[in-house]
Protein backbone atom coordinates (compact mmCIF):
# COMPACT_ATOMS: atom_id res chain seq x y z
CA UNK A 1 0.00 0.00 0.00
CA UNK A 2 0.91 3.68 -0.90
CA UNK A 3 1.28 5.77 2.76
CA UNK A 4 -1.86 7.40 1.92
CA UNK A 5 -5.16 5.90 0.26
CA UNK A 6 -5.97 8.43 -1.74
CA UNK A 7 -4.87 6.40 -4.47
CA UNK A 8 -6.65 3.97 -4.10
CA UNK A 9 -9.72 2.78 -6.28
CA UNK A 10 -12.73 0.94 -4.89
CA UNK A 11 -11.37 -2.52 -5.57
CA UNK A 12 -8.17 -1.78 -4.47
CA UNK A 13 -9.65 -0.67 -0.63
CA UNK A 14 -12.00 -4.01 -0.96
CA UNK A 15 -9.10 -6.39 -1.95
CA UNK A 16 -7.32 -4.48 1.14
CA UNK A 17 -10.01 -4.90 3.58
CA UNK A 18 -9.91 -8.76 2.87
CA UNK A 19 -6.62 -8.89 3.09
CA UNK A 20 -6.86 -7.65 6.16
CA UNK A 21 -10.00 -10.06 6.93
CA UNK A 22 -12.27 -7.13 7.87
CA UNK A 23 -16.37 -7.01 6.71
CA UNK A 24 -16.46 -5.97 2.80
CA UNK A 25 -19.38 -4.14 4.81
CA UNK A 26 -16.97 -1.59 5.73
CA UNK A 27 -16.11 -0.75 2.63
CA UNK A 28 -18.48 2.53 1.70
CA UNK A 29 -17.47 3.72 5.64
CA UNK A 30 -14.25 3.42 5.10
CA UNK A 31 -14.35 5.06 1.53
CA UNK A 32 -16.45 8.28 3.07
CA UNK A 33 -14.00 8.34 6.06
CA UNK A 34 -11.02 8.72 3.45
CA UNK A 35 -12.62 11.08 1.14
CA UNK A 36 -14.54 13.33 3.77
CA UNK A 37 -11.41 14.95 4.53
CA UNK A 38 -8.97 14.80 7.86
CA UNK A 39 -11.10 17.40 9.54
CA UNK A 40 -14.06 14.99 9.32
CA UNK A 41 -12.08 11.93 9.80
CA UNK A 42 -12.75 12.00 13.60
CA UNK A 43 -16.54 12.20 12.92
CA UNK A 44 -16.49 9.69 9.91
CA UNK A 45 -14.23 7.09 11.33
CA UNK A 46 -16.79 6.90 14.49
CA UNK A 47 -18.71 4.33 11.69
CA UNK A 48 -15.42 2.11 11.34
CA UNK A 49 -14.39 -0.81 13.82
CA UNK A 50 -11.14 -0.02 15.92
CA UNK A 51 -9.15 -2.68 13.92
CA UNK A 52 -9.11 -0.86 10.72
CA UNK A 53 -8.73 2.18 12.46
CA UNK A 54 -5.69 0.82 13.72
CA UNK A 55 -4.86 -0.34 10.12
CA UNK A 56 -4.93 3.24 8.73
CA UNK A 57 -1.89 5.20 7.52
CA UNK A 58 -0.66 7.94 9.41
CA UNK A 59 -0.89 10.62 8.26
CA UNK A 60 -3.99 9.74 5.95
CA UNK A 61 -3.29 11.90 3.66
CA UNK A 62 -0.89 13.47 1.60
CA UNK A 63 0.43 17.24 2.80
CA UNK A 64 -0.85 20.07 1.12
CA UNK A 65 -0.20 22.84 2.82
CA UNK A 66 -2.03 25.48 2.19
CA UNK A 67 0.39 28.59 1.85
CA UNK A 68 -1.37 31.38 0.67
CA UNK A 69 -4.71 32.46 -0.51
CA UNK A 70 -6.04 34.82 -2.93
CA UNK A 71 -9.27 35.54 -3.41
CA UNK A 72 -10.61 37.88 -6.45
CA UNK A 73 -12.44 40.92 -5.65
CA UNK A 74 -13.90 40.76 -9.39
CA UNK A 75 -15.59 37.52 -9.18
CA UNK A 76 -14.60 35.51 -5.64
CA UNK A 77 -12.47 32.85 -7.59
CA UNK A 78 -9.84 31.67 -4.93
CA UNK A 79 -6.37 30.76 -6.02
CA UNK A 80 -4.20 28.46 -3.58
CA UNK A 81 -0.91 28.32 -3.35
CA UNK A 82 0.06 24.30 -2.27
CA UNK A 83 3.09 23.19 -1.01
CA UNK A 84 3.56 19.77 -1.18
CA UNK A 85 5.50 17.08 1.19
CA UNK A 86 8.80 17.49 -1.12
CA UNK A 87 8.30 21.20 -0.96
CA UNK A 88 7.41 21.81 -4.52
CA UNK A 89 4.52 24.07 -5.14
CA UNK A 90 1.26 24.18 -7.14
CA UNK A 91 -1.61 26.47 -7.84
CA UNK A 92 -5.28 25.46 -7.83
CA UNK A 93 -8.35 27.75 -8.17
CA UNK A 94 -12.31 27.41 -7.16
CA UNK A 95 -14.48 29.36 -9.26
CA UNK A 96 -18.04 30.05 -8.11
CA UNK A 97 -20.49 30.51 -10.83
CA UNK A 98 -23.83 29.93 -10.52
CA UNK A 99 -25.27 26.37 -9.17
CA UNK A 100 -21.65 24.83 -9.03
CA UNK A 101 -18.66 25.43 -7.50
CA UNK A 102 -15.62 23.88 -10.30
CA UNK A 103 -12.03 23.63 -9.20
CA UNK A 104 -9.32 24.23 -11.71
CA UNK A 105 -6.59 21.40 -10.88
CA UNK A 106 -2.86 20.90 -11.89
CA UNK A 107 -1.56 17.62 -12.59
CA UNK A 108 2.02 18.57 -13.09
CA UNK A 109 4.39 20.69 -11.30
CA UNK A 110 5.32 22.78 -14.27
CA UNK A 111 5.36 21.96 -18.00
CA UNK A 112 7.13 20.09 -20.03
CA UNK A 113 5.26 21.56 -23.35
CA UNK A 114 6.61 25.34 -24.32
CA UNK A 115 3.43 27.49 -25.21
CA UNK A 116 4.79 30.61 -25.92
CA UNK A 117 2.13 32.71 -23.93
CA UNK A 118 2.36 30.19 -20.85
CA UNK A 119 4.04 31.42 -17.83
CA UNK A 120 3.77 27.49 -16.57
CA UNK A 121 4.79 26.55 -19.57
CA UNK A 122 8.25 29.00 -18.81
CA UNK A 123 9.22 26.78 -15.45
CA UNK A 124 9.53 23.81 -17.60
CA UNK A 125 8.54 20.50 -16.12
CA UNK A 126 9.37 20.02 -12.31
CA UNK A 127 7.84 17.11 -11.83
CA UNK A 128 4.09 15.09 -12.49
CA UNK A 129 1.73 14.75 -9.68
CA UNK A 130 1.41 11.60 -8.26
CA UNK A 131 -3.12 10.22 -8.36
CA UNK A 132 -3.21 11.23 -4.83
CA UNK A 133 -1.85 14.49 -4.95
CA UNK A 134 -4.35 15.14 -7.56
CA UNK A 135 -6.99 13.86 -5.66
CA UNK A 136 -5.92 15.45 -2.37
CA UNK A 137 -6.62 18.82 -4.44
CA UNK A 138 -10.16 18.24 -4.47
CA UNK A 139 -10.68 16.83 -0.71
CA UNK A 140 -8.18 19.78 -0.10
CA UNK A 141 -10.97 22.37 -1.35
CA UNK A 142 -13.95 20.82 0.05
CA UNK A 143 -12.27 20.79 3.74
CA UNK A 144 -10.95 24.25 3.35
CA UNK A 145 -15.03 25.04 2.43
CA UNK A 146 -16.16 23.22 5.28
CA UNK A 147 -13.97 25.01 7.65
CA UNK A 148 -14.38 28.28 6.31
CA UNK A 149 -17.84 27.86 6.27
CA UNK A 150 -18.00 30.12 2.94
CA UNK A 151 -21.38 30.55 2.01
CA UNK A 152 -20.87 29.35 -1.60
CA UNK A 153 -23.92 27.30 -3.25
CA UNK A 154 -23.48 24.43 -3.40
CA UNK A 155 -20.76 24.27 -1.04
CA UNK A 156 -18.73 21.51 -2.32
CA UNK A 157 -16.82 21.25 -5.46
CA UNK A 158 -19.26 19.75 -8.26
CA UNK A 159 -17.27 20.36 -11.52
CA UNK A 160 -13.29 19.57 -11.97
CA UNK A 161 -11.37 21.02 -15.05
CA UNK A 162 -8.10 20.33 -15.57
CA UNK A 163 -6.41 23.38 -16.56
CA UNK A 164 -4.11 24.16 -13.99
CA UNK A 165 -0.69 23.62 -14.21
CA UNK A 166 0.78 21.04 -16.49
CA UNK A 167 -0.37 19.07 -19.57
CA UNK A 168 -2.55 16.59 -17.91
CA UNK A 169 -2.42 14.24 -20.65
CA UNK A 170 1.51 14.31 -20.19
CA UNK A 171 0.62 12.56 -16.90
CA UNK A 172 -2.16 10.47 -18.54
CA UNK A 173 -1.41 7.14 -16.49
CA UNK A 174 -1.86 9.48 -12.76
CA UNK A 175 -4.63 11.34 -14.23
CA UNK A 176 -7.09 8.48 -15.39
CA UNK A 177 -6.36 6.90 -11.85
CA UNK A 178 -7.42 10.30 -10.19
CA UNK A 179 -10.38 10.27 -11.75
CA UNK A 180 -11.38 6.87 -11.81
CA UNK A 181 -10.89 7.32 -7.74
CA UNK A 182 -12.78 11.32 -7.97
CA UNK A 183 -15.76 10.11 -9.98
CA UNK A 184 -16.61 7.55 -7.22
CA UNK A 185 -20.29 7.81 -5.93
CA UNK A 186 -18.63 6.44 -2.80
CA UNK A 187 -16.04 8.49 -2.91
CA UNK A 188 -15.69 12.39 -3.99
CA UNK A 189 -18.83 11.85 -6.63
CA UNK A 190 -18.00 14.04 -9.19
CA UNK A 191 -19.45 12.38 -12.42
CA UNK A 192 -17.06 12.00 -15.68
CA UNK A 193 -19.16 14.71 -17.49
CA UNK A 194 -18.30 16.83 -15.16
CA UNK A 195 -14.92 16.44 -15.45
CA UNK A 196 -13.48 18.22 -17.91
CA UNK A 197 -9.69 17.31 -19.27
CA UNK A 198 -8.70 20.27 -21.12
CA UNK A 199 -5.53 19.09 -23.97
CA UNK A 200 -2.47 21.06 -26.25
CA UNK A 201 -3.20 17.94 -28.39
CA UNK A 202 -1.60 15.07 -26.85
CA UNK A 203 -2.63 12.37 -29.40
CA UNK A 204 -0.92 9.47 -27.09
CA UNK A 205 -2.42 10.52 -23.87
CA UNK A 206 -5.92 11.38 -25.37
CA UNK A 207 -6.42 8.11 -26.88
CA UNK A 208 -4.93 6.36 -23.35
CA UNK A 209 -7.43 8.54 -21.48
CA UNK A 210 -10.86 7.86 -23.75
CA UNK A 211 -10.07 4.11 -23.00
CA UNK A 212 -9.82 4.21 -19.48
CA UNK A 213 -12.04 6.94 -19.41
CA UNK A 214 -14.44 7.41 -21.96
CA UNK A 215 -17.43 9.75 -19.95
CA UNK A 216 -15.23 12.48 -19.42
CA UNK A 217 -15.36 16.07 -21.24
CA UNK A 218 -12.71 17.60 -23.64
CA UNK A 219 -11.37 20.79 -24.45
CA UNK A 220 -8.80 21.37 -26.06
CA UNK A 221 -6.39 24.62 -26.50
CA UNK A 222 -6.70 25.74 -30.15
CA UNK A 223 -5.40 28.87 -30.71
CA UNK A 224 -4.22 28.73 -34.41
CA UNK A 225 -6.58 27.14 -37.06
CA UNK A 226 -3.26 26.91 -39.06
CA UNK A 227 -0.67 24.31 -38.63
CA UNK A 228 2.64 26.53 -38.64
CA UNK A 229 1.16 29.78 -36.95
CA UNK A 230 -0.05 27.20 -33.72
CA UNK A 231 3.56 25.43 -34.23
CA UNK A 232 4.64 28.53 -33.12
CA UNK A 233 2.83 29.34 -30.43
CA UNK A 234 2.19 25.44 -29.28
CA UNK A 235 5.19 23.51 -30.27
CA UNK A 236 3.35 20.27 -29.42
CA UNK A 237 1.93 20.63 -32.79
CA UNK A 238 4.71 19.02 -34.39
CA UNK A 239 4.37 15.83 -32.60
CA UNK A 240 0.73 16.23 -33.15
CA UNK A 241 -0.64 17.18 -35.97
CA UNK A 242 -4.08 19.33 -35.58
CA UNK A 243 -6.31 17.67 -38.26
CA UNK A 244 -5.38 14.52 -36.15
CA UNK A 245 -6.21 15.90 -32.90
CA UNK A 246 -9.38 17.35 -34.51
CA UNK A 247 -10.44 13.86 -35.72
CA UNK A 248 -9.62 12.28 -32.26
CA UNK A 249 -11.75 14.38 -30.51
CA UNK A 250 -14.56 14.90 -33.55
CA UNK A 251 -14.65 11.26 -32.89
CA UNK A 252 -15.33 10.73 -29.23
CA UNK A 253 -17.77 13.76 -29.81
CA UNK A 254 -20.13 11.79 -32.49
CA UNK A 255 -19.66 8.86 -30.35
CA UNK A 256 -20.67 10.29 -27.31
CA UNK A 257 -23.23 12.73 -28.54
CA UNK A 258 -20.98 15.87 -26.89
CA UNK A 259 -19.61 19.05 -27.71
CA UNK A 260 -15.90 19.65 -27.43
CA UNK A 261 -15.00 23.25 -26.38
CA UNK A 262 -11.98 24.82 -28.29
CA UNK A 263 -9.80 27.11 -25.89
CA UNK A 264 -9.24 29.77 -28.79
CA UNK A 265 -6.99 32.52 -26.98
CA UNK A 266 -6.88 36.10 -28.60
CA UNK A 267 -3.45 37.80 -29.26
CA UNK A 268 -3.48 41.13 -30.91
CA UNK A 269 -2.43 40.82 -34.87
CA UNK A 270 -1.24 37.10 -34.35
CA UNK A 271 -4.33 34.87 -34.69
CA UNK A 272 -7.30 37.89 -34.70
CA UNK A 273 -7.24 38.71 -38.06
CA UNK A 274 -10.01 37.72 -40.76
CA UNK A 275 -7.62 35.58 -42.17
CA UNK A 276 -8.07 33.55 -39.04
CA UNK A 277 -11.84 33.98 -38.84
CA UNK A 278 -11.89 32.53 -42.19
CA UNK A 279 -9.58 29.49 -41.79
CA UNK A 280 -11.93 28.51 -38.43
CA UNK A 281 -14.69 28.46 -40.46
CA UNK A 282 -13.68 26.39 -42.72
CA UNK A 283 -11.97 24.00 -40.51
CA UNK A 284 -14.94 23.32 -38.38
CA UNK A 285 -18.11 24.50 -40.37
CA UNK A 286 -20.64 21.43 -39.36
CA UNK A 287 -18.37 19.56 -36.89
CA UNK A 288 -19.11 19.16 -33.32
CA UNK A 289 -16.79 22.06 -31.74
CA UNK A 290 -17.79 24.89 -29.94
CA UNK A 291 -15.44 27.74 -29.25
CA UNK A 292 -14.42 29.62 -26.31
CA UNK A 293 -12.83 32.66 -27.69
CA UNK A 294 -10.54 34.06 -24.35
CA UNK A 295 -8.82 37.59 -24.58
CA UNK A 296 -5.24 37.06 -23.84
CA UNK A 297 -4.16 38.15 -20.45
CA UNK A 298 -0.67 39.37 -20.77
CA UNK A 299 2.27 38.21 -19.08
CA UNK A 300 5.49 40.39 -18.39
CA UNK A 301 7.59 37.77 -20.24
CA UNK A 302 5.73 38.06 -23.24
CA UNK A 303 5.09 40.78 -26.03
CA UNK A 304 1.77 39.13 -27.22
CA UNK A 305 -0.73 41.65 -26.82
CA UNK A 306 -4.39 41.75 -25.96
CA UNK A 307 -6.68 43.05 -28.46
CA UNK A 308 -9.77 45.21 -27.38
CA UNK A 309 -12.43 44.33 -26.87
CA UNK A 310 -14.36 45.74 -30.09
CA UNK A 311 -11.80 43.46 -31.75
CA UNK A 312 -12.67 40.64 -29.74
CA UNK A 313 -16.55 40.99 -30.13
CA UNK A 314 -16.04 41.56 -34.17
CA UNK A 315 -14.21 38.08 -34.37
CA UNK A 316 -17.23 36.41 -32.43
CA UNK A 317 -19.34 37.70 -34.60
CA UNK A 318 -17.34 36.69 -38.37
CA UNK A 319 -17.13 33.10 -36.73
CA UNK A 320 -21.28 33.21 -35.48
CA UNK A 321 -22.12 34.01 -39.11
CA UNK A 322 -20.12 31.54 -40.58
CA UNK A 323 -22.18 28.76 -38.34
CA UNK A 324 -19.56 28.10 -35.58
CA UNK A 325 -20.91 28.46 -32.08
CA UNK A 326 -18.60 30.95 -30.09
CA UNK A 327 -18.74 32.38 -26.54
CA UNK A 328 -16.64 34.87 -25.20
CA UNK A 329 -14.74 34.28 -22.07
CA UNK A 330 -13.74 36.83 -20.04
CA UNK A 331 -11.19 34.71 -17.92
CA UNK A 332 -12.20 34.70 -14.29
CA UNK A 333 -9.40 35.45 -11.04
CA UNK A 334 -7.53 38.01 -14.05
CA UNK A 335 -6.82 40.74 -10.59
CA UNK A 336 -5.01 37.37 -8.98
CA UNK A 337 -3.52 36.20 -11.55
CA UNK A 338 -5.51 32.96 -11.36
CA UNK A 339 -6.14 33.33 -15.11
CA UNK A 340 -5.23 30.82 -17.96
CA UNK A 341 -1.60 30.80 -18.16
CA UNK A 342 -0.80 32.82 -15.04
CA UNK A 343 0.23 29.65 -12.81
CA UNK A 344 3.16 29.96 -12.42
CA UNK A 345 5.29 28.55 -9.10
CA UNK A 346 8.97 27.60 -8.90
CA UNK A 347 11.15 26.33 -6.01
S1 LIG B 1 -0.56 26.19 -22.01
FE1 LIG B 1 -0.79 24.22 -20.96
S2 LIG B 1 0.39 22.80 -22.26
FE2 LIG B 1 1.07 24.86 -22.83
S3 LIG B 1 2.87 25.24 -21.54
FE3 LIG B 1 1.07 26.06 -20.46
S4 LIG B 1 0.41 24.44 -19.08
FE4 LIG B 1 1.75 23.53 -20.61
Amino acid sequence: MSPHLLDKKREDLASWLEENKISPAHLKPLMQTIFGGKNNFLKNSRTLPEKLVRLLPDPLYPDLKISALEISEDDGSKKFLLELEDGKEIEMVLIPEKNRLTLCVSSQVGCAQKCVFCHTGKMGLLRNLKAEEIVAQVVTANEWLIQNAVAENPNTVTNLVFMGMGEPLDNVEALSQAISIIKDPWGLGITPRKITVSTAGHLKGLRKLLAEEPNVSLALSLHSPDSLLRTKLMPITKENPLDEVLLEMENFATLRKRKIFLQYTLFEGVNNEEEHANKLISLLAGRPFKINLIPFNEVSFSLLKRPSDESVRAFQDKLIRGGIRTTVRFSKGRDIQAACGQLIRNK
